[in-house]
């Protein structure tokens, strides 16, 4: 099976990105990120601690994550309940943020990730897809932006959703966010050293999404 793996900081663009890319490939995407986010929900709605390292392990324990897909949408199931609705928000990310920095957490999703590589060609987004999860993925790609651009993206999406909210509160979350995903001990968020950078700041979605699909030809994986 052949693999494409896309990493970088929140609010690069990955998913959209990755979206893109899978559909024309003809390859499954999976949103890696989405995953954590529903541990995280199920932390939230059972009011748990994330820094309770035997929490942690019970939750584990007890939770189950399930992948379906409904006209190629990912469809996220937590112990049988689709929590796909839920997983937008600030709150969730910042959980999942904190959630996926523990040990248990990790591996329970990293077997499921790599089974999902093994079944289908995949696009594949996260943190650390290119350095821990698919090692050997085909195309490796670091995808990211400058924080104020990232701030503004995700400024303009709340916006446009109705949702209120501050530019600045957002820049400190994604500030926040880049620093415990890239400083924490387990699987950080670094590139691989045989992953192509690709700032997309001054980038459109199209062009991103052409210069991957470049990188994927050049390899020769996909047609
Ligand atoms: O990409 P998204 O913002 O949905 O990810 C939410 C959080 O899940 C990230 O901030 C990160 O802490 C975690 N994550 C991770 N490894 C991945 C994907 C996401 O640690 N492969």
């Amino acid at each position: 099976m052949a693999s494409v793996a896309i990493d970088g900081p929140a609010g690069a663009g990955k998913s959209t990105i990755a979206k893109l890319v899978a559909k024309e490939l003809n390859a499954v995407y999976v949103d890696t990120g989405a995953m954590y986010r529903a541990i995280a929900v199920y932390f939230i709605e059972n009011e748990l601690d994330p820094e309770d390292p035997e929490e942690v392990e019970r939750a584990c324990t007890k939770l189950r994550v399930r992948i379906t897909y409904e006209d190629q949408q990912q469809q996220i199931w937590l112990n049988g309940e689709n929590v796909t609705d839920r997983l937008r928000t600030e709150e969730v990310g910042k959980m999942a943020s904190c959630v996926s920095a523990k040990q248990p957490v990790r591996e329970k999703l990293l077997q499921l990730q790599r089974d999902m590589a093994k079944q289908d060609n995949v696009v594949m987004d996260g943190r650390d897809i290119g350095t821990h999860v698919l090692p050997d993925a085909d195309v490796k790609i670091y995808l990211t932006a400058s924080v104020e651009e990232r701030a503004r993206r995700r400024f303009e999406e709340l916006s446009l959703k109705g949702i209120p909210c501050d530019l600045n509160n957002i820049q400190q979350d994604i500030c926040m966010r880049d620093h415990q995903d890239m400083t924490r001990e387990l699987a950080p968020l670094r590139q691989a050293v045989d992953a192509y950078y690709l700032d997309s700041s001054n980038l459109t979605i199209p062009e991103v999404a052409a210069e991957i699909l470049k990188r994927c030809k050049e390899k020769n994986v996909w047609k």
